[in-house]
């Protein structure tokens, strides 16, 4: 069994029998207790997933099966599945039992794919490393002294080395393309609205989306397929039509026009990261697109928009840890005073205690319109960019991250230059454009490097169209 196969590919083995979802489930399983060191998972479903498997198998040969029967998948660790814990990467959260599913989760079940477990994650999602887990650090498959991003640094390890077909990731600022681009595969992060939040551990609300890690564009395409629509439980979901993404692919971009950002591709752009991007750019080229440069002029202050805003959202989003309702309370508290204060100094690392302190810094009177209320502005001037690119052509192409794979450690002891390295992913969150990560090359020392497609709002389409085709003509 090749293990780092597309489920597109395996899939019509299980129906004729020649494969079964439960052998597939054994074997992923098998990775993941082979390479533990990598840190990916925080709880593993054992005897679950297998007994799943064994229904779905059954569902298969009589013909009742889903649309995604026995696609394995793991799920990040701020996505609610009831009955399991869900940490959220922090202490504060240990024991916290999910009382109920995410909306994404009760579709994919309801399409019958097979859940093997929740995945390692920066504390509550803030990070560019996986480094800021209260469980510890997840490792890069290919160099384990280097990190795999983040923040959904566990869903990302687990698809690139076999543990599982595809994985649920988050994204509020390049969590779910960042990490993509440094393992060498597929992170699509949707349409701000597009995939129902229900169930999803708020970071910040206005820019969190959930979306696929996959093998290929195809698979992203799929799991995309069943957790996108509009949901009565999140009131920012929105009522716009789903198409089939699938049908869509036509495998040309002859005709398209493709723009490239002046901005994403100034000298300060790593050389190696350009000649991969620019092999691609060749192709689309050869292959009937046209390249066109546009303008994004106020991309230098994207970074600083999105850590005021996302910020603020964090600390009001925080504010529920009290150690009162659920989550850790500190056994040393003595009044209630107290056990807020020990509780939350005590269950939160030190990330997430910055954010919330620049969060509640930026939100304070005096502050406010100093730095929140302009962020929104620059916000808006940011959209708008986007809205001007988008009347000359269908999609962009950009670089995902300023560097591949960088050392465990390395920018711990320096947020700033942590939060730079979110330089060309945060302003798709920023505007609520769809973005994706695909593989695109190689460096010297053989880590990949990613190419990031950006779409118009809800044209998650033209990207898939795009990124399939970049993948099926190397
Ligand atoms: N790296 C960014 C941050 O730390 C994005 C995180 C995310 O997308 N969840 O905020």
């Amino acid at each position: 069994m090749n293990i780092l196969e597309s489920y597109d590919s395996y899939s019509g083995r299980l129906v004729t029998g020649e494969e079964t979802v439960e052998g597939r489930v054994g074997a992923y399983l098998s990775i993941i207790s082979a390479r533990k060191n990598l840190n990916a998972f925080l709880s593993v479903f054992n005897e679950e997933s297998l007994e799943r498997a064994r229904g779905i198998d059954r569902k298969i040969k009589n013909g009742s099966a889903g649309s995604l029967a026995g696609m394995v998948i793991a799920v990040k660790d701020v996505l609610c599945m009831k009955g399991k814990i869900t940490t959220c990467g922090s202490k504060i959260l240990e024991k916290y039992e999910s009382i109920y599913d995410a909306t994404v989760i009760k579709k994919l079940y309801d399409a019958d794919a097979v859940f093997i477990g929740k995945t390692n994650m920066d504390e509550f999602a803030m990070g560019s490393s996986g480094e800021n887990s209260a469980y510890g650090a997840t490792k890069h498959p290919i160099d384990e002294t280097r990190v795999p991003g983040g923040s959904s640094s566990g869903s990302c390890v687990a698809v690139a080395t076999g543990m599982a077909t595809a994985s649920l990731g988050t994204d509020t600022g390049g969590s779910i393309r960042q990490p993509a681009g440094l393992c060498g595969i597929v992170g699509l992060k949707p349409t701000y609205g597009r995939v129902s939040r229900y169930g999803l551990v708020a970071f910040a609300s206005s820019f969190d989306q959930i979306g696929p890690f996959a093998r290929t564009v195809r698979d992203a395409a799929r799991v995309l397929q069943v957790i996108a629509g509009r949901d009565v439980n999140d009131s920012t979901s929105a009522h716009v039509d789903v198409p089939d993404y699938v049908s869509g692919m036509k495998r040309s971009v002859k005709g398209m026009r493709i723009g490239l950002p002046k901005e994403y591709f100034s000298d300060a752009l790593n050389s190696e990261i350009r000649a991969v991007l620019q092999k691609k750019i060749d192709t689309l080229k050869s292959a009937g697109a046209e390249i066109v440069e546009i303008s994004l002029p106020n991309s230098e202050h994207t970074i600083s928009a999105y850590y005021i805003l996302a910020t603020a959202e964090a600390s009001s989003n925080l504010a529920r840890y009290d150690g009162a309702r659920y989550g850790y309370r500190s056994p040393q508290s003595k009044d209630l005073q107290s056990m807020y204060v020990r509780s939350r100094s005590e269950g939160f690392g030190e990330e997430v205690k910055r954010r919330i302190m620049l969060g509640t810094y930026v939100l304070s009177s005096g502050y406010y319109d100093a730095y929140y209320r302009k962020a929104q502005q620059v916000r808006r001037l940011i959209q708008n960019d986007f809205t001007e690119a988008f009347k000359h052509v269908d999609c962009l192409v950009t670089p995902i991250s300023p560097t591949s794979a960088f050392k465990l450690g390395e920018k711990m002891d320096d947020p700033l230059q942590m939060y730079l390295n979110d330089i060309y992913t945060v302003s798709a969150n920023l505007a609520g454009i769809p973005g994706m990560s695909i593989p695109a090359g190689t460096d010297k020392d053989g880590l990949p490097i990613g190419i990031q497609l950006l779409g118009k709002q809800f044209d998650e389409a033209t990207i898939l169209n795009v990124g399939d085709f970049l993948e099926t003509v190397n």
